[in-house]
């Protein structure tokens, strides 16, 4: 049996289909992009190693869903699906596990819509959407939040009255569960087959979105998001943490409305904010070599946050076994990874500059050196793969 698994974005629709018996790569995978703009979608086919681009004229949702039914129709792959797994970011306290699509699934997914306003939503037409397409597959959900339901309440509540919590369900939730959880079980896999212990993992996903999850026996127990994806590390256009006086101030004193102050924390700051030039890390890397100042100091903003991150973390774990890096910037950047764990010598944590150079995305592994008091490896994230694989259970699993 094949799964679809579908991750749906306000404008774009990343897909993938996976034979699981076989390997963790996808049979065929692409990303659709601009959809519901002005402008011709944007279609990147990936279609066992070949890559083909399409632009096709500008539409919503549905048409670019039936533009795909049609692709693997010709493909032959429809006949081949059994399932579909779908990406949804925040399940709130209501959902911990992934879930099987009912009526009454859909009803209450409904009510947590306003949890997650920038990507629930469209993540929930998706689901709607497919089942129009694909009314004969069965459709599961697999939850950002869910990896994250066993943090312990010292570590997922506010320092705020309680009412604010049991009334509004304002509390720390945490995201990225899909690619902390493959990591989790990646890492544990490549650490017993190396024979080293495997009991406290860290797990640094450094993308456009960052984010640093402390685990214990393969289960969650802090991690640096929070009530929305804007707490924790700098990020691509994110700012992370910063003092809520912040906020009070720019409202106060800049007159800056609820939206505003959303766009400039969300949209406006992060490597974007401080560099002025990119929210790319790539840019930046080759302004700093130009001399670009600001560029630099986002960068070492960047690392300096990550790493003191990965104290945190420490923090809720007896010992840490491994740090592991992850992400488009955690799998690629070499850069970064060594400025990061340059801050982190105080914990006996030491780089292989070799191995550290030559791990990527093609190529992970182990990048401490023999000083080093715990397992640093780069781990390329396989979130599709996690969600084919929850569906798979999920369909196995007797309702
Ligand atoms: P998203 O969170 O949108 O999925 P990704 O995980 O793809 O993002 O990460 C995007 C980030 O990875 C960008 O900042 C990009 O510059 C960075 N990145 C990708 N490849 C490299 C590379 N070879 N060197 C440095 N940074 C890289």
């Amino acid at each position: 049996m094949n799964i679809l698994v579908i991750n749906c974005g306000s404008s774009s629709l990343k897909f993938a289909v996976f034979k699981l018996d076989t390997s963790d790569r996808p049979l065929c995978s692409g990303l659709i992009e601009r959809i519901g703009t002005a402008a011709p979608i944007r279609i990147a086919w990936n279609n066992a190693g070949q890559r083909e681009d399409v632009e096709i004229a500008p539409c919503q949702h549905r048409q670019a869903m039936q533009w795909l039914v049609n692709k693997f129709d010709q493909l032959g792959i429809t006949a081949t699906l059994g399932a579909i797994g779908h990406r949804f970011v925040h399940g709130g306290e209501t959902f911990r596990q992934s879930v099987l699509v009912t009526p009454a699934v859909l009803a209450t997914l409904q009510k947590c819509l306003d949890l997650a306003p920038l990507h629930n939503p469209a993540n929930f037409e998706g689901i709607e959407q497919t089942q129009k397409v694909f009314p004969d597959l069965p459709q599961c959900i697999v939850f950002d939040t869910a990896f994250h339901a066993t943090l312990p309440e010292h570590a997922y509540r506010y320092a705020l009255p309680e009412k604010y919590y049991s009334e509004h369900q304002i509390r720390r939730y945490g995201f990225h569960g899909t690619s902390h959880s493959y990591i989790a079980r990646k890492t544990r896999q490549l650490l017993q087959e190396n024979r080293f212990d495997a009991r406290g993992i860290v797990s640094l996903h450094l993308g456009n979105g960052c984010s640093i999850c402390a685990i214990l026996d393969g289960k969650s127990v802090d991690t640096s998001m929070g009530f929305t994806p804007l707490e924790g590390l700098v990020m691509g256009t994110r700012c992370g943490d910063i003092d809520p006086g912040v906020c009070l101030y720019l409202a106060e004193k800049c007159q800056m409305t609820a939206p505003e102050i959303s766009d400039l924390l969300n949209k406006k700051s992060g490597l974007l904010g401080v560099s002025g030039v990119s929210n790319d890390l790539r840019t930046l890397l080759e302004k700093e070599k130009q001399g670009h100042a600001p560029s630099t100091l986002a960068i070492e903003l960047f690392a300096y946050k990550a790493a003191q991150s990965v104290g945190k973390m420490m923090v809720a774990l007896p010992h840490l076994d491994a740090l592991v890096f992850t992400g488009g910037i955690g799998e690629n950047a070499a850069p970064m990874r060594a400025r990061i764990v340059r801050h982190l010598q105080c914990f006996g944590l030491t780089l292989d500059d070799v191995a550290n150079e030559a791990s990527g995305k093609t190529a992970g592994g182990f990048i401490q050196d023999s000083r080093s008091r715990a397992k640093i490896l780069v781990v390329p994230t396989q979130e599709e793969w996690l969600i084919a694989q929850e569906t798979a259970s999920l369909m196995s699993t007797p309702i």
